[in-house]
């Protein structure tokens, strides 16, 4: 089915069958690069990449057969039994994140990978308390949801954790403020993504870090969106050299294969007993040899380097285009935020009618995530076509 055109009858009973929770603006079929093809055959530049998930683009080769060759070997193996795949993921996977990460929980998807965080931060310090941030955004499930700020996804949901203090972004003062011996964890996005690319200005980690520490509560950093060599680095963290107790990673990982990753020190690992924690699908084989994969790429491959680069060009790119209705244009690497005078939806519509598909994040940020793949050719078609849509 993946090979064949995509029919508008079996779109409509895609949309008839799901859940109908999306808006669906258009519909992707398969194709190479950061290139999808929609419905008519028309070719995209995708700087949306499923929201910051096909790290290595789309049909990528060397990823389709690791996928391909791992199926045909063993897809599940449950996590009760040792594989030799997970071992090498999980291996390298600690080594890239270093800092005394040396444990990882694997799982399928970020919300769940937050979930794990906030676990393992209660049994670590038998506190239920959190700090997070305005417009941090840690996934949909009732735990990770506590620990979002956004009010209309949280309020229908509210009381499984204890308090949730939200705390402006940025702002070290407020959080140390915050912070005392009831507080559990501290959650932050070293970038936020949903709440609009938010960086956090230098020496706000490490105070995180500091505040943390002096209470016994743990620093968790929701690297879901940013991690994975987004930002050119493996972490975001390593930009500012915090070493965090916990760090959850999703999203890109495994270069749209679903994974999640809760890594943590050993400390942190100790604090739940054998089977207090678990989950069916999470270091399946398949999910773990496509991740291998990206770690490759991202290291021997020069895709960290390539975000770093490639990323400059698309902030210095964008940042040309601030004027009338452009405020601002912030990020780190591919992780590239556009925020308009004016709401952004129109204007990532506009854009998809020309060819480039980017996601808003908030109300009026245009957000740029593309795969780390990308060519200089394809951040300067992507500024031309943004430039073009602000011109018009
Ligand atoms: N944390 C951050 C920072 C995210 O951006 C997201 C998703 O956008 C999540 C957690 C939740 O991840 P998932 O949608 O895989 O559950």
């Amino acid at each position: 089915m993946s090979d064949g055109p995509l029919t508008r009858a079996l779109l409509a009973e895609g949309a008839r069958h799901g859940p109908g929770l999306y808006a669906q603006e258009g519909a992707f079929g398969r194709r190479a690069g950061a290139c999808p093809y929609d419905a008519d055959g028309r070719e995209y530049l995708d700087f949306a990449a499923g929201i910051g998930v096909a790290s290595l683009g789309h049909a990528n080769a060397r990823l389709a057969s690791a996928v391909a060759e791992q199926a045909s070997r063993l897809i599940v193996c449950s996590q009760g039994y040792g594989n030799d795949v997970r071992a090498a993921f999980l291996r390298r996977l600690c080594e890239l994140a270093g800092g005394g990460l040396r444990r990882a929980f694997l799982c399928s998807s970020g919300t769940e990978a937050n979930e794990a965080a906030l676990k393992w931060a209660r049994a670590a310090t038998g506190r239920t308390n959190v700090v997070a941030a305005r417009r941090g955004f840690a996934g949909r499930t009732i735990g990770a949801l506590a620990a979002t700020w956004e009010p209309r996804y949280r309020a229908p949901y509210e009381s499984l954790l204890g308090a949730v203090d939200f705390v402006p972004y940025g702002d070290a003062e407020a959080l140390e403020a915050a912070v005392d011996e009831s507080t559990a964890a501290v959650v932050l996005e070293p970038v936020q993504g949903e709440g609009g690319v938010n960086v956090a200005p230098s020496g706000y980690l490490a105070a995180a870090r500091d505040a943390t520490r002096a209470v016994g509560a743990l620093l968790v950093l929701d690297e879901v969106q940013c991690g994975a060599g987004r930002t050119g680095r493996f972490l975001a963290a390593h930009h500012d050299g915090v070493a965090a107790d916990v760090v959850t990673l999703a999203k890109g990982l495994a270069g749209g294969v679903p994974i999640g990753a809760t890594l943590m020190t050993e400390e942190v690992a100790l604090a739940l007993p054998p089977g207090g924690h678990g989950t069916t699908f999470g270091g399946n084989p398949l999910a773990c040899a496509a991740g291998l994969v990206v770690l490759d790429e991202l290291t021997a491959g020069g895709l960290m380097a390539n975000a770093a680069a490639m990323g400059e060009r698309l902030l210095a790119g964008l940042r040309s285009l601030v004027g009338p209705r452009v405020r601002e244009v912030r990020g780190r690497g591919l992780m590239v935020g556009l925020e308009l005078r004016e709401r952004a939806a129109p204007v990532v519509a506009e854009l998809r009618r020309r060819g480039l598909v980017t996601v808003a994040a908030g109300p009026n940020v245009v957000r740029y995530l593309p795969p780390l793949t990308v060519s200089a050719a394809e951040v300067d078609e992507a500024v031309a076509i943004t430039a073009a849509a602000l011109a018009g």
